[in-house]
């Protein structure tokens, strides 16, 4: 396993679960962003299936990571495995719509965070693709605990986004046209579909 992204052989985009304890170890926690892809599983129409979210956070980042490799050599980028949950009551009337109650997210990001604030990793970038508001309110009440108690950097950058009054200007059909937006998703990489590349713009300003 190597651990530097210049040695990285074909681009390839370090997983951590397929790295043991000793490779983590070893990581320059000053020069190492970890990724952690994380939206719930549920309904998007008869037409696509209930990962659209999820899938989505975890492609865009994953091509984001290449794309950063190239950019930032001397930076390390691991992708953390995607955690398939999210608060989404809004659909939960349908079935394989699974919601979590935000307390619960509040807790996965806390609890994944300051696992590895606790290691000495200092940045960590959390990806959603799903902008319910209590979603997010979850996401950003675990970064404020993990930050106020680890001095860990976390971000998403997709939130302030999503809902910034310039952007809706400029964009007003970002976000929550959800045929535009996931139409694309599921065409094979690396012909990547729109809405995958708006992911990166949008969390990754690539
Ligand atoms: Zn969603």
């Amino acid at each position: 396993m190597k651990t530097k992204n210049s040695e990285i052989k074909n681009n390839q985009v370090l997983l951590f679960e397929e790295m043991n304890w000793k490779q983590i170890e070893a990581q320059d926690k000053d020069k190492t962003v970890l990724f952690l892809p994380i939206s719930p599983l549920e309904e998007h129409g008869p037409h696509l299936p209930v990962g659209t979210d999820l899938i989505t956070a975890r492609d865009a980042t994953r091509e984001a990571i290449k794309i950063l490799q190239q950019k930032k050599p001397d930076l390390s980028f691991i992708l953390l495995p995607a955690v398939p949950l999210g608060y989404s009551k809004i659909t939960s009337d349908f079935p394989g719509t699974i919601s979590v109650d935000v307390k619960t997210i509040k807790n996965i990001v806390c609890s994944i965070g300051s696992s590895l604030g606790r290691h000495g990793f200092k940045y960590l970038l959390i990806c959603t693709y799903h902008m319910d508001l209590g979603h997010l309110k979850g996401i950003y009440a675990g970064m404020k605990k993990t930050t106020d108690t680890y001095g860990m950097n976390i971000y998403e950058p997709s939130g302030p986004y999503y809902f910034n009054k310039e952007v809706e200007k400029r964009e007003p059909k970002l976000g929550f046209d959800t045929t535009k937006e996931v139409h694309g998703c599921f065409r094979k990489l690396p012909d990547l579909p729109a809405s995958t590349k708006r992911m990166m713009k949008t969390m990754f300003w690539l």
